[in-house]
């Protein structure tokens, strides 16, 4: 992010914390200590947090500055575990290898067909790093506690995965690489991807991330070297016809109507869009370089447009030192932009008030498609921070990749990338966390209306669905929301949800007193033994009358 020769200052990097990484330790303010630095390079193991039936457990090893620190890799031992007892021992030799890239991953599948339920992995390097030997349990990061992965070998699929594509519209790769942290490859997040059950990701790495070097984050690389890199081998990757699909995406600063910095995610956009405001790269240089409106003037037809975590309100020092800020009213009003991710992470703090924006705008006539994501950097079953800068990290299983999924309308036959590009664009989209739903609108005329369609003929019957799993827990409760335009009111209506106990619910309902102008829209929580997941669909839009 640095124009010139000059170093970053290392204190406004740091603000970046308190988001969600992998570690860097190896960053140091010329000879102070630090209590996490190591001559070692950084080494991870991370897994999926949830593996669907079928699949294998792909145990990622990460590997950081080998360059710096060079490694030689024995062998691996891993064990799986269910209530303390041991249910498999892998030990996958490595034939001494030696590593000295500045990253370096391998995937190594381990077979757990047959088993399901929540299970502990605890994998084990041994190897040599300097002339004496290496031990690593779970990571070598000082002040972790090395404790066991947590994983749930689902016994089902997804609920509702027959009806839609799942993705995470919001992750971090190994393009993100600073001071404080880095992200997986997509290569790697797609082995991941794809045991967790997801069928698409996008990697929307920083506007002041793509355009470094790539053996030197202090620096722009005036070629872009980075952010073609991900053009390409997105390119190449869907071309491919592999799976999951992944959609190429940047995480834009920009200045929204105050004059703060905020966070546009541009996917499919065939240009780099430069934003570094909020970088830290130049000590109170805040100033953004795009405005809201101009990006949204200038973006390419192809390219669609979210508001990034909309409403979460950045703490006060990044406001205060980086310019940071969140959206506001009046940045949601440009035609141009396609929809809002109101849900960043599971338990996210700011999505009660995200959907309480989101319903103003849709009662105001606006269309914005809610989706939702997890702003992991890798952390595909853990979350490793940075606590206290150069004394401590801490851990976490929080904003992990799709843990939050934003489901799309399954086509007919093998989606393609412009296919999924289409429906996100047109809303045909739910955002979960866990059960699914469905919900149509048959009309005296024309085919049934689901989400993202505008209902035209006058409505007759409404068809509803509601589907959990075991690993969600029972449905809680299943929300049915009438948008009047006229009115510029919300109505909620509780639909009954069966004995206690029920994982699906089907409905029809005489479509009634539904406005002539206005919105249809589901809600669905289930409750799994006192923990809530959510989902919620875009609307179906009426204009009948
Ligand atoms: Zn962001
Ligand atoms: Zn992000």
């Amino acid at each position: 992010m640095i124009a010139s020769g000059f170093s970053a200052p290392p204190l406004p990097a740091l603000l970046l914390i308190g988001f969600f990484l992998y570690v860097e330790t190896h960053f140091r303010i010329g000879r102070l200590p630090s209590r996490y630095f190591r001559r070692q390079p950084e080494i991870l193991f991370d897994i999926p947090h949830r593996v669907a039936p079928g699949a294998d457990l792909p145990l990622l090893l990460i590997i950081k500055d080998a360059d710096r620190y060079p490694v030689e890799l024995n062998d691996i031992s891993v064990d799986i575990k269910q209530e303390g007892k041991i249910l498999s021992t892998t030990r996958l030799p490595l034939g001494d290898e030696r590593v000295d890239q500045p990253l370096w991953w391998r995937r190594f599948p381990l077979i757990v067909r047959g088993f399901e339920g929540e299970v502990t992995v605890e994998p084990m390097l041994t190897g040599r790093c300097s002339g004496r030997a290496l031990e690593v349990r779970v990571d070598n990061y000082p002040t972790l506690s090395h404790a066991p992965l947590n994983c749930r070998l689902d016994r089902d699929q997804l609920p509702g995965a027959e009806r839609w594509l799942y993705g995470d519209l919001h992750y971090h790769s190994h393009l993100t690489s600073d001071q404080v942290e880095f992200g997986a490859p997509p290569a790697a997040a797609a082995a991941m991807a794809a045991a967790m059950g997801l069928d698409f990701f996008a990697v929307t790495d920083h506007s002041y991330d793509l355009d470094d070097r790539w053996d030197d984050y202090l620096h722009n690389d005036e070629e872009l070297a980075k952010w073609k890199w991900l053009q390409d081998f997105v390119r190449e990757w869907n071309g491919g016809g592999r799976h999951p699909l992944i959609i190429p995406g940047e995480e834009l600063s920009a200045g929204n109507s105050r004059g703060g910095n905020v966070h546009f995610l541009l996917y499919n956009e065939p240009s780099f869009f430069p934003g570094w405001g909020d970088s830290a790269e130049k000590w109170l240089q805040t100033k953004p370089q795009w405005t809201i409106r101009k990006v949204l003037d200038q973006l390419s037809p192809q390219a669609l447009a979210f508001a990034g975590h909309a409403e979460s309100a950045p703490p006060r020092l990044q406001r205060l030192f980086l310019g940071r800020d969140h959206w506001r009213a009046a940045d949601y009003e440009h035609p141009r932009l396609d929809g809002v991710q109101m849900w960043n992470r599971l338990r996210d703090p700011a999505f009660s008030r995200g959907l309480a924006a989101w319903q103003k705008l849709l009662l105001a006539g606006r269309r914005p498609v809610l989706i939702g994501g997890n702003d992991a950097h890798g952390d595909f079953g853990r979350w490793r921070q940075i606590s206290l800068p150069f004394v401590s990290l801490k851990e976490k299983e929080e904003h992990l990749f799709g843990q939050v999924r934003t489901g799309i309308i399954r086509p007919a036959g093998t989606a393609t990338l412009p296919d999924l590009l289409h429906s996100l664009r047109a809303g045909r989209c739910l955002v979960t966390s866990g059960p699914s739903l469905w919900l149509e609108l048959i009309t005296e005329t024309g085919p049934p209306c689901t989400p993202g369609d505008t209902c035209t003929g006058a409505p007759r019957k409404l068809h509803i669905a509601a589907d959990s799993t075991p690993a969600f827990g029972p449905l809680a409760r299943v929300t049915l929301c009438i948008g009047d335009l006229q009115r510029k009111k919300e109505t909620r209506r509780p639909l009954p949800i069966g004995p206690a106990g029920s994982m699906n619910l089907t409905l029809d309902e005489p479509a009634r007193e539904l406005p002539g102008q206005g919105y249809l829209r589901l809600e669905v929580s289930s409750d799994r033994e006192g923990t809530p997941f959510h989902c919620f669909s875009n609307p179906i839009y009426l204009a009948w009358r």
